[in-house]
């Protein structure tokens, strides 16, 4: 995909558009990525030698919850920061790993921009690593497997950690010997 810049000096622009997953290259082993994932870009540029694209990506996602591994549909947002810059240096494969975690660097030609890799990082940073289907879902059994966020399975209760441990004897019969004198 490819953004003329040209026209774009000095005019700011906002654009919408759709791409699917297959498009942005969006996989991961455990995420299914739904179509289509909508995007706003406000392009602008900064002088002759760096274009700024703002904006923002939204899909939905379908994984499952790490504790109960029911199904899970989420929506997936992230806010897109990058800045292309007329830099050679840039096109190296390390540089890829420049920029900071609040704006993505790449490079730009002078004449255009495509802003896919950069919309696919910014949704790749928001995938939630643990996702659970409520902030307090209870979970698979150990013992049965059963979903306990349907019922209490009936399996005996996990014994609890141990408490505090009783004070021994001879504490006992020292704090009597005490009382007595
Ligand atoms: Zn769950
Ligand atoms: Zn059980």
């Amino acid at each position: 995909m490819k953004i003329l810049i040209k026209e774009l000096v000095g005019h700011p622009q906002c654009i919408s558009f759709a791409l699917t997953p297959a498009e942005l290259e969006l996989s991961d082993e455990t995420i299914e990525f739904q179509a289509p994932v909508n995007i706003t870009l406000r392009v602008s540029t900064l002088g002759e030698k760096q274009v700024m694209a703002e904006g923002n990506a939204d899909t939905t996602i379908n994984t499952q919850c790490v504790r109960c591994l029911e199904p899970l549909e989420m929506l997936l947002s992230a806010e897109i920061h990058a800045r292309y810059e007329d830099d050679k240096n840039l096109l190296s494969p390390e540089s890829q790993l420049l920029g900071t975690e609040d704006e993505l660097l790449a490079y730009f030609d002078g004449e255009s921009i495509d802003p896919v890799p950069q919309i696919r990082e910014a949704l790749m940073l928001e995938l939630p690593s643990l996702p659970l289907c409520t902030k307090d879902c209870h979970g698979l059994c150990p013992i049965c497997g059963a979903n306990l966020n349907n019922a209490p399975c009936g399996c005996a209760p996990a014994p609890e950690a141990p408490t505090a441990p009783a004070a021994p004897a001879w504490k006992e019969a020292l704090k009597k010997i005490k009382l007595e004198e």
